[in-house]
C-alpha cells in the first residue's frame, strides 16, 4: 500500500499542491499518494480531518488557509520556525506523535537564492505586510545573513509589535517594524518581498520609489497572477528584477516532502509547469 499524504485546507479545490507531489513521487520514485481535504467552515472541522486522516493510516499533511495556527497548536512538537511564526504548513505523524514545521520562510529563501540566482548574505531586505507569510519568513531571511531586515505594514502597531517579537530570535540581525508610510526614512533594500494580500484585491502597497535599490529584485508572494499591482509599482520605480511566489509555493513543498522522504526532489519541472509569464 503506498504511503499517504494530503494537504488540508478550505477552500482546497485551487491547490497546487497535490500537483507538485505528484510530480516529485514520481521523479523520485516514492510509493506514495498526495490527496487533497477540505477542512471545511465548521468549528472543529480541522482537526476532525486530521483526526480521520491519522487513523486511516495518513503519514503526513500540508496544511493552508485557514488552518496553519490550528496546526501548530494540534502538534506534540515544532520546529523554531514554526513557533516562531506561531503557524505550521507541514505535519508529520510518526510514532502517534504530530510533528509540526513551517516551511514557507525556507522555500522563499531557497527560491530567491537557488532558483532566482540572489544570495540573500549582506542584503538590506523589505518584507511589506505583517501578517502569517511575514511571520515565517523573517527568520529564515535573517539565518541566510541578510545585513538588516524592516517589516512595513499598513497598520503600523503590527509592524512594530512583529519585529520587537521576533527581533531577539534572529542572532543579532537588525529588525525594524515600521507603517508603510514611513518608509521613506528607512532608505533603499536589495530586496522587496511584498508579503501583503493586496495583490489579491487588484491593489499594491504604498511603496515609494525610492525603497527600490538599483538592482532591487521586486517579489510578490502571490503567484500565477502575471504582472501584479505591486510588480507593476516595482517596474515603474526601475526595477527590472521581478518574480512571483511560485517558486516559494514549489519550495516549500519540496522542504515538505524531504522532510517526509529523506529525499529532496529536483523542483525545476514543477517550476516550469506552474510558471505563469510575468506580462
Ligand atoms: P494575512 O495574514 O491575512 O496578512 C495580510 C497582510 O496584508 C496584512 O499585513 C495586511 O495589512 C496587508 N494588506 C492587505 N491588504 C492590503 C492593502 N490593500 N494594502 C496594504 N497592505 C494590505 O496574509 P498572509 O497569510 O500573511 O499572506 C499574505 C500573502 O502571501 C497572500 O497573498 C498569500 O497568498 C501569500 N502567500 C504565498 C505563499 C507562497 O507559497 N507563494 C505562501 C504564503 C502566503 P493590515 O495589517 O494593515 O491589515
Amino acid at each position: 500500500m503506498p504511503d499517504r499524504y494530503a494537504v488540508i485546507g478550505h477552500p482546497i479545490a485551487h491547490s497546487k499542491s497535490p500537483f507538485i507531489h505528484g510530480l516529485f513521487a514520481q521523479a523520485t520514485g516514492q510509493d506514495m499518494v498526495y490527496e487533497a481535504i477540505d477542512g471545511g467552515a465548521e468549528p472543529g472541522g480541522f482537526e476532525r480531518a486530521l483526526a480521520a486522516f491519522r487513523a486511516a493510516g495518513g503519514r503526513g499533511m500540508n496544511v493552508t488557509l485557514p488552518f496553519k495556527l490550528a496546526a501548530l497548536a494540534v502538534a506534540d512538537s515544532a520546529s523554531e520556525d514554526a513557533r516562531l511564526a506561531g503557524a505550521a504548513n507541514t505535519l508529520s505523524f510518526e510514532g502517534g506523535r504530530i510533528e509540526a514545521r513551517n516551511t514557507d520562510g525556507i522555500g522563499l529563501v531557497r527560491d530567491i537564492e537557488v532558483n532566482l540566482g540572489l544570495p540573500l548574505a549582506g542584503r538590506r531586505v523589505l518584507l511589506l505586510g505583517a501578517g502569517g507569510a511575514t511571520r515565517g519568513a523573517v527568520r529564515p531571511i535573517a539565518r541566510a545573513g541578510a545585513a538588516r531586515i524592516v517589516i512595513a505594514n499598513r497598520t503600523a502597531d503590527k509592524a512594530e509589535a512583529l519585529a520587537a517579537e521576533l527581533a531577539p530570535h534572529l542572532g543579532g540581525v537588525p529588525l525594524v517594524g515600521c507603517g508603510l508610510a514611513a518608509l521613506g526614512t528607512q532608505g533603499a533594500f536589495d530586496v522587496v518581498i511584498n508579503a501583503t494580500s493586496a495583490s489579491l484585491d487588484g491593489q499594491a502597497p504604498a511603496v515609494p520609489a525610492g525603497a527600490f535599490a538599483p538592482g532591487a529584485l521586486a517579489y510578490d508572494m502571490v503567484y500565477g497572477k502575471g504582472l501584479t499591482p505591486f510588480l507593476r509599482l516595482a517596474r515603474q520605480a526601475g526595477c527590472a528584477r521581478l518574480a512571483d511566489g511560485v517558486g516559494m509555493l514549489v519550495e516549500q513543498a519540496a522542504e515538505a516532502f524531504a522532510a517526509w522522504r529523506g529525499v529532496r526532489p529536483d523542483t525545476r519541472e514543477a517550476l516550469a509547469r506552474l510558471t505563469v509569464p510575468l506580462a
